[in-house]
């Protein structure tokens, strides 16, 4: 219902901005996508409404009768769309979940060893710049210089010269496979915890398409709105052993109130997730990545990293362009298309010269495969004539009209 519209008509056009934005854009950025009808109905609900202080059956405030059955089907459905003996679904965003298995597993000063900022991973993994490297003592892995992939051996000799006590695998941007299997033994090695931050790949781990950590990992993480087509939101899985640990780093030591209206959207994606049109559409995602992936690596003056990409994403190093990742990746918004800058694995410093793209928006789309191919190939023009405006002109009109052929709305 549209009543507050007349109600507040300045934020009203600044939402109607943004959706026209989405629907005008070619998002790229491999965190977004578009949730359903039906994810997004809810958080508009009346649940926004009511506290709910605890877990179901020792709530803190009465007449939760109604919100306990919601928490139980969200935190059943997720441990069964993703075979886990334990799951937490209350965590407001993949930070505050990473925050609470710390808390649950790690005292101040401990010691982590996790994926660098320049391989892929995630600052909430301990860079000093957040409380993650400011409260424990962390330590980075990167990749092999000549595969720009993970390099065990490395890993296994940093683990035990380090000692850390948690080991994280996991990362922002990164296209290729991650052993879960490889870490666990090297974890195991040293005496370590081991936690999979799968955020970005658990669409893909729920339709089928990656292997899943759950089952490997002693603690695993993810946001609910990247690859998964959720709410925007947090989720910790486990083994049943550490439920009562996490639950109480959870509420009450990093949170209070659960956003339940999120909590009900989260349930609502679990069982899109189990259907065959989510494994459809996780298989799609991957296929229209690689076929970027092979298109861009045919494209002069750009590098696919790695070689290519078995998920959503792929990053591109751009340097060959004369551009930064930064300048490459405006100039590509001033055609309709988002994506952003990203650092290399081997650069020194932080001057980002590569630009990040990833396929699940598009996919939500349903886009064609020829689709996907031409915004490849428009990608590829814009970045090698960056002052020619006839052809830029020629690329934004093509973006267009595939926007128009391929509706944002679900
Ligand atoms: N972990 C990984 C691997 C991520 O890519 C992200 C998102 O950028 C996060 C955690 C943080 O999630 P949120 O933005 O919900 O705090």
């Amino acid at each position: 219902n549209n009543d507050w519209q007349a109600q507040d008509p300045e934020l009203w056009q600044a939402v109607q901005a943004e959706a026209t934005r989405q629907e005008h854009v070619i998002e790229l950025i491999a965190s977004e996508n578009i949730a359903s009808q039906a994810v997004r109905a809810v958080q508009s609900s009346v649940l926004t409404n009511k506290y709910a202080v605890g877990y179901p059956g020792a709530r803190i405030y009465p007449g939760n009768e109604a919100l306990d059955r919601i928490d139980e089907i969200a935190r059943t459905r997720a441990q069964d769309l993703f075979g886990a003996e334990y799951a937490n679904v209350f965590p407001h965003s993949g930070t505050q979940a990473n925050q609470a298995v710390y808390a649950a597993f790690l005292q101040p000063g401990d010691r982590i060893l996790a994926m660098s900022e320049h391989a892929g991973g995630h600052f909430t993994h301990g860079q000093a710049h957040n409380f993650s490297g400011q409260l424990y003592d962390a330590q980075f892995y990167g990749v092999d210089p000549t595969t720009e992939c993970l390099d065990y051996a490395q890993i296994e000799r940093q683990a035990r010269a380090w000692h850390p006590r948690l080991i994280i695998a996991g990362a922002s941007a990164y296209s290729q496979l991650i052993d879960w299997e490889r870490f666990r033994a090297i974890a195991d090695d040293v005496g370590a915890y081991l936690m999979v931050d799968m955020a970005h790949i658990a669409g893909l781990v729920a339709g089928g398409v990656l292997p899943s950590p759950v089952s490997v990992a002693d603690v695993v993480t993810s946001t609910t709105h990247k690859t998964l087509r959720g709410p925007r939101g947090g989720m910790i899985l486990a083994k049943h052993q550490y439920g009562a640990q996490i639950d109480q780093a959870v509420f009450p030591r990093s949170q209070s109130g659960t956003l339940e209206q999120i909590v009900a959207a989260k349930a609502i994606a679990y069982r899109e997730a189990q259907q065959p049109a989510f494994r459809q559409y996780a298989v799609q995602v991957v296929q229209n990545a690689q076929l970027m992936a092979h298109v861009l690596h045919e494209t002069p003056n750009i590098r696919v990293v790695t070689g290519g990409t078995v998920n959503h994403e792929l990053t591109l190093d751009v340097r060959a362009t004369g551009m930064t990742g930064a300048a490459a990746a405006d100039l590509l918004y001033s055609v309709g298309i988002a994506t952003n800058k990203e650092l290399l694995p081997l650069e020194n410093g932080n001057t980002m010269g590569g630009i990040r793209i990833g396929t699940p928006t598009i996919t939500s789309r349903n886009f064609s495969a020829t689709a996907v191919q031409e915004v490849a190939e428009l990608i590829g023009t814009v970045l090698n004539y960056p002052h020619d405006e006839a052809k830029l002109t020629t690329a934004r009109g093509a973006l267009q009209r595939l926007t128009q052929q391929f509706p944002a709305t679900r």
